[in-house]
């Protein structure tokens, strides 16, 4: 790599990221391999020639960003690896070398896609099924094999069923889109935002809780995820799915009260694993004096949004 600055495009950098983390990822003892480390240089070279105040970007871009940032965190970047690292191997097995291409981003709105011809299988992954396990990869790789699309999605909801990180992740990847979401959009056609944030500022934290920068509402209705908050660009979140008058007034001090401990709490890492609901979350989250309906009435109506 030259001192210079990065001239190629998002796209460019993407495409060959692609291409050198497979490479990487299949090296003989990956984690001592000197490639593994030239790769992690070159990203984190990437990410300090990206602009520091993201303004006026596509969302594109914006995914860019978040991804490379993501990935220049070294306990990410080893994920992402291992991940790939399985995938690949099981996808060989199955399918065949040079019979597929499989590329891991966020930059996708589904959480997978495989797209077939005669020649070669291309399959697009979301960054937040790094948790997969291997045997997961296995099954994965066969079912693609097999063109069991049905079974293939069980496969990623039981996936997503008990794996909670995955939900965090997605999120951290979809609150950095720009329009509307990085500008603070707070009415809804039944709630206020600000009136909800102030509210519950007021009952559960004593009028202390700064603010967060922004807050919205989600773009869609979403039936698994009733709100989120991004750390990194202080965000927060509402599913629009409970912007409607049958949805009672504690269900939204609840998700916002949810959304709020995130900002008070930070997340904690352990190991490569980031958590965000520790003991301590929970702990505090039960505190809230509608806890117990609230999240009954969310069980119950999710997915009825
Ligand atoms: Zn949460």
């Amino acid at each position: 790599m030259t001192e210079k600055r990065i001239s190629l495009s998002p796209a460019q950098i993407t495409e060959q990221l692609q291409v050198i983390m497979n490479k990487t990822a299949l090296a003989e003892n990956y984690q001592l391999e000197a490639e593994t480390v030239k790769t992690y240089n070159l990203i984190v070279h990437i990410e300090e020639g990206l602009p520091k105040e993201p303004k006026n970007l596509s969302n594109y871009y914006l995914l860019f960003i978040a991804w490379i940032r993501w990935l220049s965190d070294w306990n990410n970047y080893s994920l992402n690896l291992l991940h790939r690292r399985r995938l690949l191997g099981q996808l060989n097995q199955q399918i065949g070398a040079g019979k597929f291409t499989l590329e891991i981003y966020p930059f996708s709105s589904k959480l997978y896609g495989v797209k077939s011809d005669l020649r070669k299988t291309q399959i697009q992954l979301h960054e937040s099924l790094d948790y997969m396990t291997e045997n997961d990869c296995k099954r994965f790789a066969q079912l693609i094999k097999r063109q069991r699309w049905s079974d293939l999605k069980r496969l990623i909801v039981e996936y997503q069923e008990r794996t909670p990180q995955w939900k965090e992740l997605s999120a951290h990847f979809q609150s950095v889109k720009a329009n509307p979401t990085h500008r603070n959009q707070t009415r809804g056609r039944y709630y206020d935002l600000e009136q909800v944030f102030t509210a519950c500022n007021q009952h559960n934290f004593g009028g202390k809780m700064a603010r967060p920068k922004v807050i919205h509402w989600s773009p869609r209705v979403n039936h698994t995820t009733m709100g989120s908050y991004n750390t990194n660009e202080d965000i927060l979140m509402i599913n629009r799915g409970l912007d409607r008058p049958d949805v009672p007034g504690y269900v939204l001090d609840f998700v916002m009260y949810h959304e709020l401990l995130h900002k008070a709490l930070g997340v904690k890492t352990a190991g490569s694993r980031r958590m965000a609901h520790t003991k301590e979350f929970r702990d505090l989250e039960q505190r809230h004096p509608d806890y117990e309906r609230a999240q009954a009435f969310i069980q119950k109506n999710a997915k009825r949004l």
